[in-house]
C-alpha cells in the first residue's frame, strides 16, 4: 500500500493569486483598460507589464486544455481548419478550441470566453510554431503582432546575439505604445524585471531542493506549482507566492517529508509533460518508489541573467540563453550538471510527437549523456496534449522494466 504523503499546503494560496490573475484579465476584457496582450511562455512579458498590459500567456490556456483532457475532443477541430496533427498540439488544441468556442475557464474561473487580444507578443526562441499560433488570431481580430526573430543552435550566447535581441526588443515599444497609450517608462520596466527576477531566485530554489533525499517535492508537483512562475512573473504576487512555497519546503525537509514515500531511485524527465496523464504517471512513480526529481521543462522557467540595472540586455541575454535554442554541447553540460545536483540514477526523455522542440531525443544525446554518465537512459513515446499519441500500457511497461533495471544495477 502506498503511504500518504501530506498535501502541499501552499497550493490553496496558488489557487487563490491564479484566480485573481484571471479575474483581472476578465475585468480588463470587459471594461477595456488596461489592454490586454497575449505573449509566449519565455516571451517579452516583463516589458508588456512594464508597459501597463495585462498579460496572458495561451500556453497555460494548452495546459489547461491537456490537463482536463478536453483537447482530444478540439485538436480534431483545429485538424479540419487545415492545421495538421503533426504540428503542436498546444496550438492545435488552442485554436480548436476557440472555433468551437470553448475554454477550461470557464469552470475554472467563471469566464465566458478567452480574454481576446489588443496586441500579440512573441519570441519565436522556443519554437516557430508560436509565430504561426499567434498569426491566426492576428487575422482572425485584425490585432497587431509583433515578435522576436530569436537565433538558434547557439553555443555561447555572443555580442552579436544579444545586439540582435536587444534591438528587436526595443523596436517592439512603439507599438506597444500605441496599443496601449501608454508612454514607455524605464522605471516601471525595471521594477517588472527586478520583480521577476526576484521570482526566478526562488523558482530556482524550489527545483534546487530536489537535491535533497527525500525530496520533498517532485516533477508533477513542480508541473502544477510553476504556474505563477510561468504567468505571474514580473510581480508581487509571484513572489510572496514563492516565499510561501519555500517556507513550507523548508519545514517539510526538517520533518523529513517525502513527496514518494520510501524513495529508491532518483529520475530525470526531459520533454513536454503529458499533461493528460499527469496523475497517472505521478501515481506510476510513487508506486515504483521511483521520484522523477528534475526536469528541463519545469527549469525553462529560471531566467539567470535578469537584471534591472540593464533591463533590454539583461532581458536578451535570458531570451538567448534558453535551453530550447541552445546547441547540443551546452545541452548535454546543462543536464549533466542538474544530473549531478540532484542525484540522479536515470534519464526519461519524452519523445513529444508534436515538440520536436523540447524533444532531445532525437539526435542522440541519451546516448552521449548515458555513456558520459554512466547511467541508463529511457525514451517513452508520446505527446504533450495529443492522447492519440501515447499508449497508458506501453508507457507502464517500458518505465517499470527501467526502473527494475536501475535497482537490479543499483542492488
Ligand atoms: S515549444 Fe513545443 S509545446 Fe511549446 S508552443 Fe512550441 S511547439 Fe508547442
Amino acid at each position: 500500500m502506498t503511504q500518504e504523503v501530506p498535501p502541499i499546503k501552499a497550493t490553496k494560496q496558488m489557487r487563490k493569486i491564479m484566480a485573481d490573475y484571471f479575474a483581472g484579465l476578465d475585468r480588463a476584457k470587459k471594461e477595456g483598460s488596461p489592454k490586454v496582450a497575449w505573449c509566449t511562455s519565455v516571451g517579452p512579458g516583463e516589458l508588456l507589464l512594464g508597459m501597463g498590459f495585462e498579460v496572458y500567456y495561451p500556453e497555460n490556456h494548452g495546459a489547461m486544455l491537456g490537463a482536463t483532457r478536453m483537447a482530444s475532443d478540439v485538436i480534431p477541430v483545429a485538424n479540419a481548419a487545415g492545421y495538421s496533427p503533426d504540428i503542436c498540439s498546444y496550438l492545435t488544441s488552442d485554436i480548436g478550441a476557440y472555433l468551437q468556442n470553448v475554454t477550461p475557464l470557464a469552470k475554472a474561473y467563471g469566464m465566458e470566453a478567452i480574454p481576446k487580444a489588443d496586441v500579440l507578443v512573441y519570441n519565436n526562441n522556443q519554437c516557430r510554431e508560436v509565430q504561426d499560433w499567434f498569426s491566426f488570431y492576428a487575422r482572425e481580430w485584425g490585432v497587431p503582432i509583433v515578435g522576436i526573430q530569436n537565433p538558434r543552435m547557439i553555443g555561447e550566447v555572443k555580442k552579436s546575439h544579444l545586439m540582435d535581441v536587444r534591438s528587436q526588443l526595443e523596436g517592439m515599444v512603439p507599438v506597444l505604445e500605441e496599443v496601449s497609450g501608454v508612454k514607455f517608462d524605464i522605471d516601471r520596466f525595471r521594477e517588472a524585471v527586478g520583480l521577476s527576477k526576484e521570482c526566478t531566485i526562488r523558482w530556482r530554489k524550489v527545483l534546487e531542493a530536489a537535491a535533497n533525499r527525500p525530496t520533498p517535492m517532485h516533477f508533477f508537483d513542480h508541473c502544477i506549482h510553476m504556474a505563477p512562475a510561468v504567468v505571474l512573473r514580473g510581480t508581487q504576487q509571484a513572489v510572496d507566492y514563492y516565499d510561501l512555497l519555500l517556507a513550507e519546503l523548508d519545514e517539510r525537509l526538517k520533518a523529513g517529508v517525502a513527496a514518494v514515500p520510501g524513495e529508491k531511485i532518483r529520475l530525470y524527465w526531459d520533454g513536454m509533460p503529458v499533461w493528460g496523464r499527469l496523475r497517472m504517471l505521478s501515481d506510476l512513480f510513487m508506486e515504483l518508489k521511483a521520484p522523477v526529481v528534475s526536469s528541463t521543462y519545469c527549469n525553462s522557467w529560471i531566467f539567470d541573467p535578469l537584471d534591472p540595472k540593464d533591463p533590454f540586455e539583461s532581458m536578451a541575454r535570458a531570451a538567448l540563453e534558453i535551453f530550447n535554442v541552445r546547441d547540443e554541447d551546452f545541452k548535454e553540460g546543462y543536464i549533466k550538471e542538474w544530473v549531478q545536483r540532484c542525484g540522479v540514477q536515470g534519464l526519461v526523455f519524452h519523445d513529444s510527437k508534436t515538440c520536436p522542440y523540447n524533444t532531445n531525443s532525437r539526435f542522440a544525446l541519451p546516448n552521449r549523456l548515458s555513456k558520459e554518465l554512466g547511467i541508463p537512459t529511457i525514451i517513452i513515446n508520446g505527446d504533450l496534449n495529443d492522447l492519440r499519441c501515447f499508449s497508458d500500457e506501453q508507457a507502464k511497461t517500458n518505465i517499470e522494466a527501467f526502473v527494475e533495471q536501475l535497482l537490479e544495477a543499483a542492488a
